[in-house]
């Protein structure tokens, strides 16, 4: 059966952690990604793809402040745009090259997509996403003289000189801005890369016309609402270990294979999986079956193949289907 499919990648479909992050092993990553984006679309499936952009914009924070004597800085929101273009970009042009290798005639195209969040989120009282460069005391203290509006805190032990960092908002995401369009394009059997970096974090002002904010978006949340959106048949978040595990790190822990929404949440609810990096996939997938969603799977890109046709992967799916 054809499906709809909205595939999150996570951050090593395109650096690997002990990677500099240099072009070349980006594009080395993303081919390896591409190939099993290439074996979904063989057999007929649609896609629509997004992905991470932690380590793309650190660097690119980086770069914009290594280079404030001679070129002003960007903004976070234009930086997140950036890195939407950069990421977005390798895979449309690695994917678009080995599908003309297939014969296989289907566009690519990726979108610089916006996503609606609210400065009433509580997250902006009290930022917990830390960004870009790490800092020593006096460095941090020298910033917030030239930008009082950055929040800068402490994010390693005493003993490490530089040891401050930005934080930004994190902000639930509400809606993507240009989901018709999207959805118009995934209709005609084009392959899109969507929501990158989590989108770009975009606020109504007084009139009601959007505005870049300085947040981060977590990209499994956005992922799942450009998969309510399109009506995805499958949310397939793609990581770097081939289950969601209870006991996760113990002597007992243990893979979750297929299992009802109801128990995933209360595995979700007792704790096992870890905020900021497992806890939001799983979030993510629940409240993709919450909103109809009809399976979500969660595992690791060598295995997606097989988790699509059942054969691996954490699967979550309705109550009274398991
Ligand atoms: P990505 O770049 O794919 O979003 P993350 O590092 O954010 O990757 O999330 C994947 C990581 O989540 C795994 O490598 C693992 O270390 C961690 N993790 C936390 N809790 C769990 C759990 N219960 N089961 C499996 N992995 C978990
Ligand atoms: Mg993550």
């Amino acid at each position: 059966m054809r499906k709809v499919i909205v595939i999150a990648l996570g951050g090593n479909a395109i650096k690997q952690a002990d990677e500099k992050g240099t072009a070349e092993e980006q594009r080395a990553n993303v081919a390896t990604t591409c190939e099993q984006l290439v074996s979904m679309l063989k057999y007929g499936h649609r896609l629509v793809i997004t992905h991470g952009n932690g380590p793309q914009a650190g660097n690119l924070l980086i770069q914009q402040e290594a280079g404030v004597a001679e070129v002003p800085a960007q903004p976070m929101d234009v930086v997140g745009s950036m890195t939407q273009g950069q990421i977005g970009y390798m895979f449309q042009q690695t994917l678009q090259n080995m599908l003309w290798d297939e014969r296989i005639p289907l566009p690519v195209v990726s979108v610089v997509n916006q996503v609606l969040v609210s400065e009433d989120d509580p997250d902006y009282q009290d930022p917990s996403k830390p960004v870009g460069p790490f800092y020593t005391k006096e460095e941090a203290e020298k910033i917030k003289v030239g930008r009082p509006e950055y929040v800068i805190k402490e994010v390693k032990p005493e003993n490490v000189e530089k040891r401050f960092r930005r934080v930004v908002p994190s902000p639930e995401p509400i809606r993507n801005i240009e989901y018709l369009a999207i959805r118009k394009m995934v209709d005609d059997g084009i392959v899109v890369i969507a929501s990158g970096g989590g989108g770009i974090p975009v606020v109504y002002d007084e009139r009601k016309h959007l505005k870049g904010t300085a947040a981060v978006i977590d990209k499994d949340k956005a992922g799942e609402v450009l998969a309510t959106v399109v009506g995805a048949d499958i949310f397939l978040v793609l990581t770097d270990v081939a289950h969601a595990k209870i006991n996760f790190g113990q002597p007992d822990e243990k893979d979750v294979g297929r299992i009802a929404y109801s128990e995933m949440k209360k595995l979700s609810e007792e704790g096992h999986f870890k905020a900021g990096s497992m806890g939001p996939k799983v979030l993510a997938c629940l409240r993709f079956i919450e909103w109809g969603g009809q399976t979500a799977i969660i595992t690791s890109l060598d295995k997606a193949i097989a988790a699509l046709m059942g054969q691996a992967g954490t699967r979550i799916v309705p109550d009274g289907t398991a």
